[in-house]
């Protein structure tokens, strides 16, 4: 079968040094950069535009006039399907877990400025929601419509294939780089870099979106490489889950309020916080040192940090009273 893309971002996203962040972990001032992948461009920029090149590409290709995908309420891959379908021509529904609530804030907010429908599922695991998506593209079908069913997070082995992309752009523009640091959610931005760069070169941090999320990368990543994939040997920390996916840790807030002070850059409550605090942790333990080159990816997600009430309130917290 043969796959195209379609240009959706802008490439390649630059790299730059982070010396005071480096600092404030214990790293040499040139050991840290951040790869700006929330610098995407379309939609509000984010990691989900290169896996989107692929994954709408093929709906392209196969005469679809209608994305669907699923995803959380603050799902930053559903708003960004909105912009892609917006961009394209194409029209989007998104398929989320629960009910609208009270706050239509953050990504939400975006996906109506797209012109997104949604689908609420209602309290289901992802087989519920996947069961939901697969009822919303029957009923689109019926209507005579041409859905395209773009799979949770966009991940996937096709959608993968825009983080090979990442990782040689990576190689290009790090060539000693020793560590890269990545938010792993539902598996495809890891394994599209593991795939270019090696299992080694690659630590993930879970976020808490799948029960087993080192078999999902290997899975998505063992067809793109010639070398063996295993999920036994990805570099992956569980430790900064918390109580779960969609709650803010202490040492995620710690992280955005972290990268904020020192470099002036804002992480999400979800992601881009959590793969601070697992880098955190990852010095700490030994598992990244000082000396070698380290990049953290910057993912994206900023719309979700407007639609986390906890993550306002963190960060409005923060701001001092002036007395002169
Ligand atoms: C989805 C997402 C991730 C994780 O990417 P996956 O490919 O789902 O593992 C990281 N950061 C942000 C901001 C995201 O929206």
């Amino acid at each position: 079968m043969s796959h195209s893309s379609v240009p959706l971002g802008t490439f390649p996203t630059p790299v730059e040094p982070a010396p005071r962040l480096a600092a404030a972990l214990g790293l040499g001032p040139e050991d840290l950069w951040i790869k700006r992948d929330d610098l995407t461009g379309l939609g509000g920029g984010g990691n989900k535009i290169r896996k989107l090149e692929w994954t709408a590409g093929a709906a392209l290709a196969e005469g679809a006039d209608t994305l669907v995908t699923t995803g959380a309420p603050q799902s930053n891959h559903a708003r960004l399907t909105a912009a892609a379908a917006a961009r394209l021509g194409l029209d989007a529904v998104l398929v989320l877990r629960g009910s609208p609530g009270a706050s239509r804030s953050g990504n939400l907010a975006l996906d109506g400025l797209f012109g997104a429908r949604l689908a609420w599922a209602g309290e289901v695991d992802q087989a519920g929601l996947d069961a939901a998506a697969a009822e919303v593209c029957a009923r689109l079908r019926a209507r005579g419509a041409r859905p395209a069913l773009i799979p949770f997070g966009g991940s996937g082995v096709l959608g993968a294939r825009g983080y090979v992309r990442c990782g040689e752009e990576l190689d290009e523009q790090l060539p000693q780089l020793r560590t890269v640091v990545v938010a792993l959610g539902s598996g495809g931005t890891m394994a599209g870099l593991v795939a270019a760069l090696g299992a080694g070169a690659v630590l993930g941090v879970d976020v808490g979106a799948l029960a087993d999320p080192a078999a999902a990368v290997a899975e998505f990543a063992a067809p793109l490489t010639t070398e063996q994939v295993t999920a036994e040997g990805l570099r992956v920390r569980r430790d900064q889950v918390g109580a779960g996916y969609a709650a803010l840790t202490g040492p995620v807030a710690q992280a955005l309020r972290l990268a904020a002070r020192t470099e002036g850059l804002v992480l999400d409550p979800i992601y881009t916080g959590r793969a601070l605090a697992g880098l955190r942790a990852a010095v700490r333990d030994g598992d990244v040192r000082p000396g070698e080159k380290t990049v953290f990816v910057h993912t994206g997600g900023l719309p979700g940090l407007f639609g986390h009430p906890d993550a306002v309130a963190f960060a409005e917290e923060g701001a001092a009273a002036f007395e002169g």
